[in-house]
Protein backbone atom coordinates (compact mmCIF):
# COMPACT_ATOMS: atom_id res chain seq x y z
CA UNK A 1 0.00 0.00 0.00
CA UNK A 2 1.38 3.42 -0.81
CA UNK A 3 0.93 6.80 1.73
CA UNK A 4 1.85 9.61 -0.35
CA UNK A 5 0.10 11.63 2.72
CA UNK A 6 2.57 12.33 5.46
CA UNK A 7 0.29 11.71 8.54
CA UNK A 8 3.21 11.74 11.14
CA UNK A 9 6.37 13.15 9.93
CA UNK A 10 8.47 12.20 7.06
CA UNK A 11 8.51 8.69 6.33
CA UNK A 12 7.31 7.82 10.03
CA UNK A 13 4.03 6.66 11.15
CA UNK A 14 2.49 6.36 14.53
CA UNK A 15 3.38 3.23 16.54
CA UNK A 16 1.07 1.01 18.55
CA UNK A 17 1.26 -1.56 20.95
CA UNK A 18 -0.89 -4.00 19.60
CA UNK A 19 -2.48 -6.95 22.08
CA UNK A 20 -3.17 -8.95 18.88
CA UNK A 21 0.72 -9.24 17.65
CA UNK A 22 2.20 -8.30 22.02
CA UNK A 23 4.33 -5.85 20.05
CA UNK A 24 4.46 -2.31 19.56
CA UNK A 25 3.80 -1.76 15.11
CA UNK A 26 3.27 0.48 12.83
CA UNK A 27 0.07 1.72 12.03
CA UNK A 28 -1.04 1.53 8.78
CA UNK A 29 -4.98 1.03 8.46
CA UNK A 30 -6.68 -0.18 5.70
CA UNK A 31 -7.89 2.93 3.64
CA UNK A 32 -5.15 5.55 3.63
CA UNK A 33 -6.12 8.29 5.67
CA UNK A 34 -9.04 7.18 6.90
CA UNK A 35 -9.77 5.20 11.01
CA UNK A 36 -12.55 2.97 11.21
CA UNK A 37 -12.20 2.82 15.17
CA UNK A 38 -14.65 0.49 17.35
CA UNK A 39 -14.87 0.81 20.98
CA UNK A 40 -17.00 -1.35 23.31
CA UNK A 41 -19.12 1.18 25.65
CA UNK A 42 -20.66 1.11 29.20
CA UNK A 43 -22.95 -1.39 30.40
CA UNK A 44 -25.44 0.78 31.52
CA UNK A 45 -26.80 -0.76 34.71
CA UNK A 46 -24.76 1.92 37.40
CA UNK A 47 -22.35 4.83 37.30
CA UNK A 48 -19.03 4.48 35.76
CA UNK A 49 -16.31 4.40 38.16
CA UNK A 50 -13.65 6.27 37.87
CA UNK A 51 -11.67 3.15 36.49
CA UNK A 52 -14.24 2.50 33.21
CA UNK A 53 -13.45 6.36 32.66
CA UNK A 54 -9.91 5.78 32.89
CA UNK A 55 -10.55 3.50 29.75
CA UNK A 56 -12.60 6.26 28.04
CA UNK A 57 -9.99 8.80 28.34
CA UNK A 58 -7.52 6.41 26.89
CA UNK A 59 -9.66 5.99 24.06
CA UNK A 60 -10.82 9.65 23.72
CA UNK A 61 -7.01 10.64 23.46
CA UNK A 62 -6.25 7.78 20.66
CA UNK A 63 -9.06 8.77 18.39
CA UNK A 64 -7.78 12.68 19.13
CA UNK A 65 -4.58 12.02 18.47
CA UNK A 66 -5.19 10.35 15.05
CA UNK A 67 -7.28 13.20 13.87
CA UNK A 68 -4.60 15.60 15.20
CA UNK A 69 -1.60 13.78 12.94
CA UNK A 70 -4.60 13.84 10.30
CA UNK A 71 -6.49 10.93 9.68
CA UNK A 72 -10.53 11.17 9.66
CA UNK A 73 -11.54 8.77 12.40
CA UNK A 74 -15.01 7.02 12.13
CA UNK A 75 -15.67 6.03 15.43
CA UNK A 76 -18.45 3.48 16.96
CA UNK A 77 -19.58 2.70 20.77
CA UNK A 78 -22.61 0.85 21.50
CA UNK A 79 -24.44 1.40 24.45
CA UNK A 80 -25.00 -2.38 26.71
CA UNK A 81 -28.07 -2.52 27.54
CA UNK A 82 -28.83 -6.44 27.44
CA UNK A 83 -27.15 -9.49 27.72
CA UNK A 84 -24.28 -8.65 29.83
CA UNK A 85 -23.39 -10.84 32.78
CA UNK A 86 -21.94 -10.32 36.46
CA UNK A 87 -19.19 -12.28 35.06
CA UNK A 88 -17.60 -11.66 31.61
CA UNK A 89 -18.63 -15.15 30.43
CA UNK A 90 -22.39 -16.37 30.59
CA UNK A 91 -22.92 -17.32 34.28
CA UNK A 92 -24.06 -15.15 37.30
CA UNK A 93 -26.55 -12.31 37.67
CA UNK A 94 -27.59 -10.33 34.18
CA UNK A 95 -26.36 -6.73 35.14
CA UNK A 96 -29.37 -4.61 33.94
CA UNK A 97 -31.56 -7.04 36.22
CA UNK A 98 -29.19 -6.43 39.34
CA UNK A 99 -29.77 -2.57 38.93
CA UNK A 100 -33.53 -2.75 38.24
CA UNK A 101 -33.89 -4.91 41.08
CA UNK A 102 -31.77 -2.22 43.49
CA UNK A 103 -33.56 0.44 42.31
CA UNK A 104 -37.21 -0.60 41.77
CA UNK A 105 -37.40 0.26 38.39
CA UNK A 106 -37.58 -1.16 35.10
CA UNK A 107 -34.62 -2.25 33.01
CA UNK A 108 -35.33 0.64 30.56
CA UNK A 109 -35.71 3.37 32.77
CA UNK A 110 -32.15 2.04 34.04
CA UNK A 111 -30.80 2.12 30.90
CA UNK A 112 -32.15 5.31 30.29
CA UNK A 113 -30.73 6.74 33.20
CA UNK A 114 -27.28 5.42 33.52
CA UNK A 115 -26.66 5.96 29.73
CA UNK A 116 -27.09 9.87 30.47
CA UNK A 117 -25.78 9.45 33.77
CA UNK A 118 -22.42 8.41 31.57
CA UNK A 119 -22.39 11.03 28.81
CA UNK A 120 -22.65 13.41 31.48
CA UNK A 121 -19.71 11.66 33.59
CA UNK A 122 -17.44 11.88 30.13
CA UNK A 123 -18.81 15.80 28.71
CA UNK A 124 -17.32 16.77 31.91
CA UNK A 125 -14.04 15.12 31.34
CA UNK A 126 -13.71 16.40 27.86
CA UNK A 127 -14.03 12.97 26.37
CA UNK A 128 -15.23 13.39 22.94
CA UNK A 129 -19.23 11.72 22.25
CA UNK A 130 -18.15 9.18 19.61
CA UNK A 131 -20.13 9.91 16.10
CA UNK A 132 -21.83 6.99 16.15
CA UNK A 133 -23.35 5.68 19.32
CA UNK A 134 -25.94 2.82 18.89
CA UNK A 135 -27.99 1.07 21.20
CA UNK A 136 -27.28 -3.01 22.07
CA UNK A 137 -30.98 -3.44 22.47
CA UNK A 138 -32.16 -1.92 18.64
CA UNK A 139 -29.71 -4.51 16.65
CA UNK A 140 -31.43 -7.29 17.21
CA UNK A 141 -32.11 -8.24 13.46
CA UNK A 142 -28.11 -8.02 13.09
CA UNK A 143 -27.62 -10.53 15.43
CA UNK A 144 -29.88 -12.74 14.18
CA UNK A 145 -28.49 -12.19 11.00
CA UNK A 146 -24.42 -13.37 12.49
CA UNK A 147 -25.78 -16.20 14.17
CA UNK A 148 -28.38 -17.87 11.39
CA UNK A 149 -25.32 -17.51 9.22
CA UNK A 150 -22.82 -18.88 11.56
CA UNK A 151 -25.34 -21.78 12.54
CA UNK A 152 -25.41 -22.67 8.59
CA UNK A 153 -21.64 -23.11 8.30
CA UNK A 154 -21.41 -24.93 11.70
CA UNK A 155 -19.95 -22.75 13.16
CA UNK A 156 -22.09 -22.39 15.70
CA UNK A 157 -24.76 -24.91 17.22
CA UNK A 158 -28.33 -25.46 18.95
CA UNK A 159 -28.47 -27.03 22.21
CA UNK A 160 -31.66 -26.54 24.86
CA UNK A 161 -32.93 -23.81 22.85
CA UNK A 162 -29.82 -21.42 22.87
CA UNK A 163 -27.16 -21.10 20.54
CA UNK A 164 -23.86 -21.22 21.33
CA UNK A 165 -20.43 -20.74 19.35
CA UNK A 166 -17.97 -23.71 19.18
CA UNK A 167 -14.79 -22.50 19.70
CA UNK A 168 -12.86 -25.36 18.81
CA UNK A 169 -14.25 -23.92 14.90
CA UNK A 170 -12.82 -20.62 15.23
CA UNK A 171 -9.36 -19.67 13.93
CA UNK A 172 -6.84 -19.29 16.80
CA UNK A 173 -9.13 -18.78 18.96
CA UNK A 174 -6.41 -17.77 21.94
CA UNK A 175 -4.68 -15.83 19.82
CA UNK A 176 -5.75 -12.32 20.91
CA UNK A 177 -5.12 -13.48 25.10
CA UNK A 178 -1.86 -15.48 24.62
CA UNK A 179 -3.66 -18.12 26.45
CA UNK A 180 -4.19 -21.72 26.04
CA UNK A 181 -7.15 -23.74 26.61
CA UNK A 182 -5.66 -25.81 29.50
CA UNK A 183 -4.72 -22.25 31.10
CA UNK A 184 -7.97 -21.15 31.22
CA UNK A 185 -9.61 -24.49 32.66
CA UNK A 186 -6.47 -24.17 35.26
CA UNK A 187 -7.15 -20.50 35.93
CA UNK A 188 -11.21 -20.96 36.22
CA UNK A 189 -12.84 -20.63 39.21
CA UNK A 190 -14.70 -23.47 40.87
CA UNK A 191 -17.29 -22.04 42.49
CA UNK A 192 -18.70 -20.58 39.04
CA UNK A 193 -21.23 -22.79 37.91
CA UNK A 194 -20.95 -24.21 34.42
CA UNK A 195 -23.52 -24.19 31.82
CA UNK A 196 -24.20 -27.53 30.53
CA UNK A 197 -25.30 -26.97 27.23
CA UNK A 198 -21.86 -25.91 25.90
CA UNK A 199 -19.87 -28.80 24.17
CA UNK A 200 -16.75 -27.09 25.08
CA UNK A 201 -16.16 -25.03 28.43
CA UNK A 202 -14.97 -21.69 26.63
CA UNK A 203 -18.23 -22.03 24.26
CA UNK A 204 -20.07 -18.69 24.27
CA UNK A 205 -23.95 -18.11 24.55
CA UNK A 206 -25.20 -16.26 20.54
CA UNK A 207 -28.73 -16.18 21.63
CA UNK A 208 -30.43 -17.63 24.78
CA UNK A 209 -34.10 -18.49 24.89
CA UNK A 210 -33.38 -21.25 28.01
CA UNK A 211 -32.57 -18.80 30.51
CA UNK A 212 -32.40 -19.31 34.11
CA UNK A 213 -33.95 -15.61 34.27
CA UNK A 214 -37.50 -15.91 33.75
CA UNK A 215 -38.36 -12.61 33.75
CA UNK A 216 -35.55 -11.25 31.76
CA UNK A 217 -37.46 -7.68 30.80
CA UNK A 218 -35.73 -7.72 27.14
CA UNK A 219 -37.13 -10.56 24.54
CA UNK A 220 -37.37 -10.66 21.01
CA UNK A 221 -38.38 -13.32 18.36
CA UNK A 222 -35.87 -15.40 16.81
CA UNK A 223 -36.01 -18.21 14.65
CA UNK A 224 -34.67 -19.99 17.52
CA UNK A 225 -37.61 -18.48 19.81
CA UNK A 226 -37.93 -15.68 21.89
CA UNK A 227 -34.88 -14.76 23.75
CA UNK A 228 -32.05 -12.04 23.99
CA UNK A 229 -28.85 -12.27 22.36
CA UNK A 230 -25.39 -12.62 24.48
CA UNK A 231 -22.84 -9.70 25.53
CA UNK A 232 -20.53 -10.37 22.88
CA UNK A 233 -22.67 -10.83 19.51
CA UNK A 234 -23.55 -7.11 20.35
CA UNK A 235 -20.47 -5.86 19.46
CA UNK A 236 -19.57 -7.61 16.17
CA UNK A 237 -23.14 -6.85 14.74
CA UNK A 238 -23.21 -2.92 16.07
CA UNK A 239 -18.97 -2.80 14.34
CA UNK A 240 -20.29 -4.37 11.49
CA UNK A 241 -23.30 -2.77 10.75
CA UNK A 242 -21.73 0.72 10.96
CA UNK A 243 -17.99 0.03 9.92
CA UNK A 244 -18.50 -2.75 7.07
CA UNK A 245 -16.19 -5.68 7.36
CA UNK A 246 -12.64 -4.14 7.72
CA UNK A 247 -12.24 -2.79 11.87
CA UNK A 248 -8.85 -0.60 11.81
CA UNK A 249 -8.89 -0.09 15.73
CA UNK A 250 -10.44 -1.85 18.19
CA UNK A 251 -10.52 -0.91 21.82
CA UNK A 252 -11.48 -1.57 25.52
CA UNK A 253 -9.94 -2.16 28.99
CA UNK A 254 -7.64 -5.47 29.67
CA UNK A 255 -10.93 -7.02 30.71
CA UNK A 256 -11.96 -7.40 27.89
CA UNK A 257 -9.46 -9.24 26.19
CA UNK A 258 -11.19 -12.93 27.01
CA UNK A 259 -13.45 -13.80 27.45
CA UNK A 260 -14.96 -10.31 25.19
CA UNK A 261 -12.86 -9.41 22.29
CA UNK A 262 -11.52 -12.72 22.06
CA UNK A 263 -14.94 -13.95 21.08
CA UNK A 264 -15.98 -10.77 18.89
CA UNK A 265 -12.87 -12.09 16.75
CA UNK A 266 -14.33 -15.69 16.84
CA UNK A 267 -17.88 -14.49 15.73
CA UNK A 268 -17.14 -11.44 13.29
CA UNK A 269 -14.04 -13.26 11.60
CA UNK A 270 -16.48 -17.13 11.17
CA UNK A 271 -19.25 -14.52 9.64
CA UNK A 272 -17.05 -12.41 7.67
CA UNK A 273 -14.98 -15.65 6.27
CA UNK A 274 -11.20 -12.98 6.77
CA UNK A 275 -9.72 -11.12 9.27
CA UNK A 276 -11.38 -8.54 10.59
CA UNK A 277 -9.21 -5.91 12.67
CA UNK A 278 -5.74 -5.46 12.50
CA UNK A 279 -5.13 -3.61 15.91
CA UNK A 280 -6.23 -3.82 19.41
CA UNK A 281 -5.34 -1.88 21.74
CA UNK A 282 -5.85 -2.53 25.62
CA UNK A 283 -5.72 0.01 28.50
CA UNK A 284 -4.67 -1.01 31.83
CA UNK A 285 -6.74 -0.99 35.19
CA UNK A 286 -7.44 1.91 37.60
CA UNK A 287 -6.46 0.18 41.07
CA UNK A 288 -7.69 1.31 44.19
CA UNK A 289 -5.48 0.98 47.70
CA UNK A 290 -6.91 -2.86 47.63
CA UNK A 291 -6.62 -3.82 44.49
CA UNK A 292 -9.57 -4.11 41.58
CA UNK A 293 -11.42 -1.36 41.11
CA UNK A 294 -15.09 -2.59 41.98
CA UNK A 295 -18.78 -1.40 42.05
CA UNK A 296 -20.07 -3.30 44.95
CA UNK A 297 -17.08 -3.16 47.41
CA UNK A 298 -14.97 -0.80 49.17
CA UNK A 299 -15.75 3.14 48.31
CA UNK A 300 -17.77 3.24 45.13
CA UNK A 301 -15.45 5.85 42.78
CA UNK A 302 -17.27 7.90 40.80
CA UNK A 303 -16.58 11.14 39.29
CA UNK A 304 -19.69 12.99 41.56
CA UNK A 305 -17.64 11.19 44.44
CA UNK A 306 -14.69 13.33 43.58
CA UNK A 307 -16.32 16.21 43.01
CA UNK A 308 -17.79 16.15 46.48
CA UNK A 309 -14.96 15.77 47.79
CA UNK A 310 -13.43 19.07 46.06
CA UNK A 311 -11.98 17.78 42.87
CA UNK A 312 -12.36 19.42 39.51
CA UNK A 313 -13.48 16.70 36.77
CA UNK A 314 -10.40 17.55 34.94
CA UNK A 315 -8.18 17.49 37.60
CA UNK A 316 -8.73 13.30 37.17
CA UNK A 317 -7.90 13.33 33.50
CA UNK A 318 -4.29 15.46 34.19
CA UNK A 319 -4.03 12.24 36.89
CA UNK A 320 -4.88 9.84 33.57
CA UNK A 321 -2.94 11.56 31.44
CA UNK A 322 0.67 11.88 33.41
CA UNK A 323 1.05 7.98 33.52
CA UNK A 324 0.80 5.57 30.46
CA UNK A 325 -2.23 3.83 29.41
CA UNK A 326 -0.41 0.68 29.27
CA UNK A 327 0.36 1.18 32.88
CA UNK A 328 -1.96 -0.15 35.83
CA UNK A 329 -2.26 2.79 37.60
CA UNK A 330 -3.06 3.03 41.81
CA UNK A 331 -5.61 5.48 42.34
CA UNK A 332 -5.23 7.78 45.81
CA UNK A 333 -6.41 10.87 47.19
CA UNK A 334 -2.49 12.29 47.70
CA UNK A 335 -2.44 11.30 43.80
CA UNK A 336 -5.27 13.64 42.90
CA UNK A 337 -3.96 16.12 45.65
CA UNK A 338 -0.72 16.71 43.53
CA UNK A 339 -2.53 16.18 40.25
CA UNK A 340 -4.93 19.16 41.62
CA UNK A 341 -1.89 21.36 42.49
CA UNK A 342 -0.29 20.50 38.91
CA UNK A 343 -3.46 21.67 37.18
CA UNK A 344 -3.92 25.25 38.87
CA UNK A 345 -0.53 25.65 38.28
CA UNK A 346 -1.09 25.10 34.61
CA UNK A 347 -4.44 27.45 34.74
CA UNK A 348 -2.72 30.21 36.64
CA UNK A 349 0.09 30.11 34.07
CA UNK A 350 -1.88 29.74 31.01
CA UNK A 351 -3.92 32.83 32.19
CA UNK A 352 -0.74 34.86 32.81
CA UNK A 353 -0.19 34.09 29.48
CA UNK A 354 -3.47 35.08 27.94
CA UNK A 355 -3.58 38.21 30.26
CA UNK A 356 -0.20 39.51 28.77
CA UNK A 357 -0.29 39.18 25.18
CA UNK A 358 2.98 40.42 23.20
CA UNK A 359 5.18 39.68 19.76
CA UNK A 360 4.50 37.51 16.22
CA UNK A 361 4.16 34.24 16.08
CA UNK A 362 7.18 32.13 15.67
CA UNK A 363 6.50 29.42 12.72
CA UNK A 364 9.84 27.75 13.49
CA UNK A 365 9.64 27.57 17.13
CA UNK A 366 5.77 26.64 16.69
CA UNK A 367 6.95 23.54 14.06
CA UNK A 368 9.37 22.23 16.54
CA UNK A 369 7.06 22.01 19.61
CA UNK A 370 4.84 20.61 17.60
CA UNK A 371 6.84 17.94 16.28
CA UNK A 372 7.87 17.03 19.89
CA UNK A 373 4.18 16.89 20.85
CA UNK A 374 3.35 15.04 17.48
CA UNK A 375 6.30 12.39 18.11
CA UNK A 376 5.36 11.81 21.56
CA UNK A 377 1.75 10.89 20.74
CA UNK A 378 2.88 9.20 17.90
CA UNK A 379 4.91 7.13 20.22
CA UNK A 380 2.22 4.70 21.16
CA UNK A 381 0.13 7.70 23.33
CA UNK A 382 2.98 9.23 25.49
CA UNK A 383 0.73 11.52 26.96
CA UNK A 384 3.29 12.05 29.98
CA UNK A 385 5.89 13.58 27.70
CA UNK A 386 3.14 14.97 25.75
CA UNK A 387 2.58 16.95 28.87
CA UNK A 388 6.17 17.64 29.30
CA UNK A 389 6.18 19.27 25.84
CA UNK A 390 3.77 21.54 27.36
CA UNK A 391 5.57 22.70 30.48
CA UNK A 392 8.65 23.11 28.57
CA UNK A 393 6.66 25.56 26.53
CA UNK A 394 5.33 27.72 29.07
CA UNK A 395 9.05 28.04 30.90
CA UNK A 396 10.26 29.02 27.84
CA UNK A 397 11.13 32.25 28.09
CA UNK A 398 12.87 32.83 24.80
CA UNK A 399 9.23 32.82 23.19
CA UNK A 400 6.26 35.35 23.05
CA UNK A 401 3.21 34.91 24.56
CA UNK A 402 1.46 34.70 21.48
CA UNK A 403 3.47 31.87 20.38
CA UNK A 404 2.63 30.55 23.62
CA UNK A 405 -0.50 30.80 23.50
CA UNK A 406 -1.02 29.39 20.03
CA UNK A 407 0.76 25.93 21.22
CA UNK A 408 -1.60 25.62 24.04
CA UNK A 409 -4.29 25.59 22.01
CA UNK A 410 -2.96 23.55 19.70
CA UNK A 411 -2.15 20.85 22.23
CA UNK A 412 -5.66 21.20 23.67
CA UNK A 413 -6.82 19.31 20.89
CA UNK A 414 -5.95 15.96 22.09
CA UNK A 415 -4.85 17.30 25.93
CA UNK A 416 -8.33 18.65 26.84
CA UNK A 417 -7.64 20.02 29.90
CA UNK A 418 -9.82 23.07 29.35
CA UNK A 419 -7.08 25.14 30.00
CA UNK A 420 -8.27 28.04 27.79
CA UNK A 421 -11.58 27.83 29.63
CA UNK A 422 -10.48 28.00 33.18
CA UNK A 423 -10.60 30.94 35.49
CA UNK A 424 -7.07 32.03 37.21
CA UNK A 425 -6.68 30.65 40.92
CA UNK A 426 -8.26 32.96 42.95
CA UNK A 427 -6.46 33.43 46.23
CA UNK A 428 -8.29 34.28 49.36
CA UNK A 429 -8.49 37.51 50.88
CA UNK A 430 -6.57 36.76 54.35
CA UNK A 431 -3.54 35.10 51.70
CA UNK A 432 -3.45 38.34 50.18
CA UNK A 433 -3.16 40.72 53.26
CA UNK A 434 -0.33 38.43 54.26
CA UNK A 435 1.30 38.40 50.96
CA UNK A 436 1.26 42.29 50.89
CA UNK A 437 2.43 42.64 53.96
CA UNK A 438 5.66 40.86 53.28
CA UNK A 439 6.36 43.15 50.51
CA UNK A 440 6.60 46.32 52.26
CA UNK A 441 8.51 44.64 54.84
CA UNK A 442 10.99 43.31 52.08
CA UNK A 443 10.74 46.67 50.86
CA UNK A 444 11.05 48.29 54.23
CA UNK A 445 14.06 45.96 54.71
CA UNK A 446 15.10 46.76 51.31
CA UNK A 447 15.54 50.37 52.23
CA UNK A 448 17.66 50.12 55.70
CA UNK A 449 19.98 48.03 53.56
CA UNK A 450 19.05 44.77 55.06
CA UNK A 451 19.02 42.48 51.81
CA UNK A 452 19.80 39.14 54.22
CA UNK A 453 16.19 39.54 55.68
CA UNK A 454 14.93 40.53 52.03
CA UNK A 455 16.08 37.57 50.48
CA UNK A 456 14.80 35.76 53.48
CA UNK A 457 11.12 37.14 52.85
CA UNK A 458 11.43 36.28 49.20
CA UNK A 459 12.40 32.76 50.01
CA UNK A 460 9.96 32.12 52.17
CA UNK A 461 7.13 33.09 49.65
CA UNK A 462 8.72 31.05 47.20
CA UNK A 463 8.48 27.81 49.36
CA UNK A 464 4.58 28.89 49.89
CA UNK A 465 4.59 28.86 45.48
CA UNK A 466 4.41 32.66 45.70
CA UNK A 467 6.89 34.57 43.47
CA UNK A 468 7.78 37.88 43.62
CA UNK A 469 8.10 40.20 40.86
CA UNK A 470 10.11 43.30 40.76
CA UNK A 471 9.61 46.07 38.37
CA UNK A 472 10.47 50.33 38.34
CA UNK A 473 6.82 50.35 39.20
CA UNK A 474 6.93 48.19 42.65
CA UNK A 475 6.73 44.84 43.46
CA UNK A 476 3.41 42.17 41.94
CA UNK A 477 3.66 38.21 42.77
CA UNK A 478 2.21 35.28 41.67
CA UNK A 479 1.02 31.77 42.53
CA UNK A 480 2.90 29.17 40.73
P1 LIG B 1 -18.28 -2.05 31.58
O1 LIG B 1 -19.22 -0.86 31.74
O2 LIG B 1 -18.18 -2.90 32.78
O3 LIG B 1 -18.61 -2.84 30.34
O4 LIG B 1 -16.81 -1.44 31.38
C1 LIG B 1 -16.56 -0.32 30.60
C2 LIG B 1 -15.09 -0.23 30.23
O5 LIG B 1 -14.28 -0.05 31.40
C3 LIG B 1 -14.54 -1.48 29.56
O6 LIG B 1 -13.74 -1.09 28.44
C4 LIG B 1 -13.69 -2.14 30.62
O7 LIG B 1 -12.64 -2.87 30.06
C5 LIG B 1 -13.18 -0.95 31.38
N1 LIG B 1 -12.78 -1.18 32.78
C6 LIG B 1 -13.37 -1.97 33.71
N2 LIG B 1 -12.74 -1.90 34.92
C7 LIG B 1 -11.71 -1.01 34.74
C8 LIG B 1 -10.67 -0.49 35.61
N3 LIG B 1 -10.58 -0.82 36.89
N4 LIG B 1 -9.78 0.38 35.06
C9 LIG B 1 -9.86 0.75 33.76
N5 LIG B 1 -10.82 0.31 32.91
C10 LIG B 1 -11.73 -0.56 33.37
ZN1 LIG C 1 -17.44 -5.00 23.05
Amino acid sequence: MFYDIIYFIEGEFMKVYNTLNKKVEEFLPHEEGKVKMYTCGPTVYHYAHIGNLRTYIFEDVLEKTLSYLGYEVKRVMNITDVGHMTSDGDTGEDKMLKGAKREHKTVYEIAHFYTEAFFNDTNKLNIKKPSIVEKASDHVKEYIKIVSNLLDKGIAYQANGNVYFDVTKANDYYRLSGKNADELIVGAREDVEEDRNKKNPYDFGLWFTVSKFENQAMQWDSPWGRGYPGWHIECSGIALKYLGEYLDIHCGGVDNIFPHHSNEIAQSEGYLGHKWCNYWMHGEHLNDSTGKMSKSKGEFLTLSLLESKGYKPLVYRLFCLQSHYRNQLVFSYEGMDHASNAYNKLVTKVKMIKDNLSGKLEKEVIKQYQTKFKEALANDLNTSLALTTLYDILKDDAINNNTKLYLINDFEQVLSLGLLNEEKITIDSELETYIKDMIVKRDNAKKEKNFALADQIRDELKDKGVILKDSHTGTTFEII
